[in-house]
């Protein structure tokens, strides 16, 4: 984006608000300890892990040593690079309710600072509870560490909320310790390499660009299927459901980067203003047209690999009489003059038959009547965006096979990107604020109307208004999902 380009890696200390945690390990050491190798670290840092544990620094460098072991995605055998970077990791105990401990890390934060010659510049990253993000953001203001000569900003992970309401709340309080502009809303499906290059997939071929609208599209599909059931999570899960999990945020993040429109300028600001738009001009639903334009399923027993899994009213920890959603799909349609008349179908849900993100752009075929085969129709051009786990696009046209009678056959064009070089999306995101660049994080404005959109849906379904289908583990969801297309005359891809 034009006004990013330049912009710059101040020398910064990482503050690390749940250091001992699992989000932690898995991702947010691998993500500083590979930008460190590729050179996209500021040139001083400090990383400051914080938690309830009474560790040394010592006992933190071996943990975060441990993490790379099994988390990095580039090889931890450079010793020199390892102890270089292992020696700016510390560690400082706090019980982020206690107001007095935040004095202490002050000082902390301070002694670095004029050890290393940092200027004030803060980021904090609050890898915790959602329940806590009140009390240390609050925390942060009074103690003064927020008030530094340098620059702050604010990284939280997901959930955002639990609906409309307790989101405005928490902004609220948010907005009372930093501005917006310096908060990073993190949606990791943002950070994912092809979610960002849906943006350049119209701006930099015209072949797209030029059909990118109702005119030529006939509907889009956005599929997040997983394999695994809830996990270690069930409790969490079961209060928390596909709707809140998903669809919410990554689902509807991911149509916003699809349906958006370039904007004029290439600015953060225009494009959130463009997601923005799209989200403005999604159709409401009312609580009645619920039932007609979302299915909501559960899965039963099944088989995953070949492998027999119980249902979800099984699992440990579910309740028998639960009627959680680990499914949800549906139609979303977008009333403005590129998009009107073109739906977009969202599925997600858990043990289904494959662990995949899609995006599927499917298009019309004004000349169908004039090629076609009689007996069998043509098969309908095709962009199929993969974003995980594998990355990459399949663009699928017709084309006649000489083998086989001259008859019109499907066939697809491929690109696949290598896996083992592509950064991860904590990677590219921590990059992004480490610089200062919030184009792939949400906006509060994005987040509230996400929840605006869902809140009818959740209303729905406390209220048992719609059916809860029952599905195999192992398939891709229940029957009235795919019924929810073939009324439109479409069918999943
Ligand atoms: P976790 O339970 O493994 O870690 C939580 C951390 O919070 C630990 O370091 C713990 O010591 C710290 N903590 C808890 N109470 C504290 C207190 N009173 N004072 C100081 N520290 C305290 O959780 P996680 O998996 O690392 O996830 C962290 C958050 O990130 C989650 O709550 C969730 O909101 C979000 N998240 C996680 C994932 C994931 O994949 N793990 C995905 C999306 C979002």
């Amino acid at each position: 984006l034009g006004d990013l380009k330049t912009l710059e890696l101040d020398s910064v200390t990482f503050v690390l608000f749940g250091a001992t945690g699992d989000l932690a390990k898995r991702k947010i050491y691998p993500a500083l300890y590979n930008l460190f190798l590729d050179e996209k670290m500021p040139h001083t840092f400090s990383i400051v892990g914080l938690g309830r544990r009474d560790w040394s620094d010592h006992t933190f460098q071996a943990h975060v040593e441990k993490s790379l072991q099994i988390f990095s995605r580039r090889s931890i055998n450079d010793s020199y690079k390892m102890e270089e970077f292992l020696r700016v990791c510390h560690y400082s105990s706090l019980d982020v309710k206690d107001k007095k401990g935040y004095d202490k890390l002050l000082d902390v934060i301070q002694n670095q600072e004029k050890e290393m010659s940092i200027p004030e510049n803060r980021l904090f990253y609050l890898s915790v509870s959602p329940e806590f993000i009140d009390v240390i953001t609050s925390n942060i203001k009074e103690s003064g560490l927020g008030s530094s000569k340098g620059w702050k900003r604010l990284i939280i992970e997901k959930p955002f909320g639990h609906d409309l309401k307790s989101a405005q709340v928490l902004n609220e309080k948010l907005s009372q310790a930093f501005e917006e502009k310096e908060i990073y809303r993190i949606d990791h499906y943002l950070g994912k390499p092809m979610v960002q290059n849906l943006e350049a997939i119209e701006s930099a071929n015209p072949v797209f660009q030029a059909l990118w609208s109702n005119q030529y599209i006939s509907n889009v599909q956005i599929t997040a299927s997983e394999t695994v059931g809830v996990e270690q999570r069930a409790s969490y899960y079961d209060q928390t459901g596909a709707i809140r999990d998903m669809v919410q945020n990554h689902l509807l993040q991911m149509l916003m980067m699809t349906a958006m429109h370039l904007p004029k300028q290439e600015s953060v600001k225009d494009v959130r203003q463009e997601k923005v738009r799209v989200m403005e001009s999604l159709r409401p639903l009312q609580k009645e047209d619920v039932v007609s334009n979302v299915v909501r399923g559960q899965y039963d027993h099944g088989e995953i690999y070949g492998e027999p899994v119980v249902g979800y009213k099984e699992e440990p920890e579910i309740r028998d009489s639960s009627t959680n959603d680990t499914f949800v799909s549906a139609r979303v349609l977008i009333e403005d003059s590129f998009w009107s008349g073109v739906p977009f179908y969202i599925r997600t849900g858990k043990r289904m038959k494959e662990k995949t993100t899609r995006i599927v752009i499917e298009f019309k075929n004004p000349l169908n009547e004039l090629y076609i085969d009689k007996s069998e129709g043509t098969s309908p051009n095709l962009l199929m965006i993969e974003v995980s786990p594998n990355s990459g696009y399949s663009l699928q046209i017709n084309s006649k096979n000489p083998l086989n009678g001259n008859k019109l056959e499907p066939v697809a064009i491929n690109f696949s990107s290598n896996q083992e070089n592509v950064p991860e999306a904590y990677e590219l995101l921590l990059y992004d604020a480490l610089r200062g660049d919030p184009t792939f994080f949400a906006h509060w404005k994005e987040v509230e109307l996400s929840w605006k959109w869902v809140q009818p849906i959740l209303e729905a379904f406390e209220e048992n208004n719609l059916p809860l289908h029952r599905y195999r583990a192992g398939s891709m969801g229940p029957e009235a999902a795919n019924q929810l297309l073939e009324m439109d005359g479409f069918k999943w891809r």
